[in-house]
């Protein structure tokens, strides 16, 4: 079983913890917030396990009792994990933009109020906490101040600001950090990523590990590189060429690799996502060309990511993905337009 050594970069976080722990002062709500992948859903599962561990021998589970042999499966009865596309399950034509009421009752309220099947208590860990609707907030506050017998809620979040001041005060927060880019770099060295994978993984993922690997092993980074050519290009004046249908290309390709991980996700969904990453790469590659280009190009690298936070809030709507790439591609070709 993963016990906290094993969590990556994350010390302070990891402190903060394992004294609460040790003090046998751990509160019954955890706000941890940071940005994703950095280690806050491994940490929350370790700790999940340590709770409910019969036998823990100081913060690490004993990894023999009934508690520690069924919990590395994923299916132990007292372990809940509630993320926003269970929707799907109880309600299948919902959409999983949020995390409803729809999803808390059954996942949290119900199993929170009945007694657990193992005799250690219960652990729910709510992923993107903060997408939960303030009628799914509003309803878990009784069970946050007094949960029926022992438990343990931990809310995972990268905007902690964003849950209602009622739920923070009664959770303790615990923060986790990005990481400095060269240590995300040299731990996937470490793990056997090819250097260069590991370089532009690290960097593409702003100092965050889980991310980075999803990144190498999903194609991201590859597809980065097919992008920036593109982008070259466009910069010195090709015009925009293939680049909508190759964004449009590389989001479904995105969308299909997330869908193999979970096919409870929404294929348009995970498509807008997708696309929504692209852009924000778009938009790196010129705000890293902005530190060092001369005044001329400065108004067009500008221009470029006007263009770019442009079609970045349409993603969200229903417009055509098409349509939003096409006007983008216009849009570049006249900025970059050589004279
Ligand atoms: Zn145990």
């Amino acid at each position: 079983m993963t016990g906290f050594i094993d969590i990556f970069g994350q010390d302070r976080a990891i402190d903060q913890i394992v004294r609460a722990w040790g003090a046998d002062r751990l509160p019954h709500g955890l706000i941890f917030a940071g940005p994703t992948g950095v280690g806050k859903k491994l940490t929350a599962n370790t700790l999940g396990g340590l709770f409910l561990c019969e036998k823990p021998q100081g913060d690490r589970a004993c990894g023999k009792c009934d508690s520690c042999r069924v919990y590395p499966s994923g299916n132990h009865p007292d372990y809940h994990y509630i993320y926003r596309q269970l929707v799907r399950i109880e309600k299948s034509e919902l959409k999983a933009r949020d995390l409803s009421i729809d999803v808390i009752r059954p996942y949290l309220l119900e199993p929170a109020s009945r007694k657990p099947a193992m005799n250690r208590g219960k652990v729910f860990v709510i992923e993107e906490a903060d997408l939960m609707s303030s009628g799914a907030q509003n309803s878990m506050l009784k069970t946050l101040e007094e949960p029926f017998g022992r438990a343990l809620i931990i809310l995972l979040t990268n905007a902690p600001d964003s849950l209602l001041p009622t739920i923070r005060s009664r959770c303790q927060l615990v923060r986790f950090m990005s990481l400095p880019v060269e240590k995300v770099k040299s731990e996937l060295a470490r793990r056997g990523y090819a250097a260069q994978d590991a370089l532009e993984g690290a960097v593409l993922s702003e100092g965050s590990l889980g991310r980075a690997i999803s990144f190498i092993d999903q194609g991201v980074v590859a597809a980065t590189r097919e992008l920036r050519k593109r982008l070259d290009g466009l910069n010195a004046g090709q015009g925009s060429g293939d680049l909508p249908d190759w964004l449009r290309e590389a989001a479904k390709a995105y969308a299909a690799k997330q869908l193999e991980i979970d096919d409870k996700a929404s294929e348009d969904q995970m498509t807008r996502e997708g696309l929504a990453l692209y852009l924000k790469l778009m938009s790196q590659y010129f705000r890293r060309r902005l530190t060092m280009c001369e005044a001329a190009a400065m108004e067009a690298f500008c221009g470029g990511i006007d263009a770019i936070v442009q079609a970045e809030g349409f993603i969200d709507s229903n417009v055509n993905i098409v349509l939003i790439l096409q006007a983008l591609a216009v849009r570049l070709e006249r900025v970059f337009r050589v004279a």
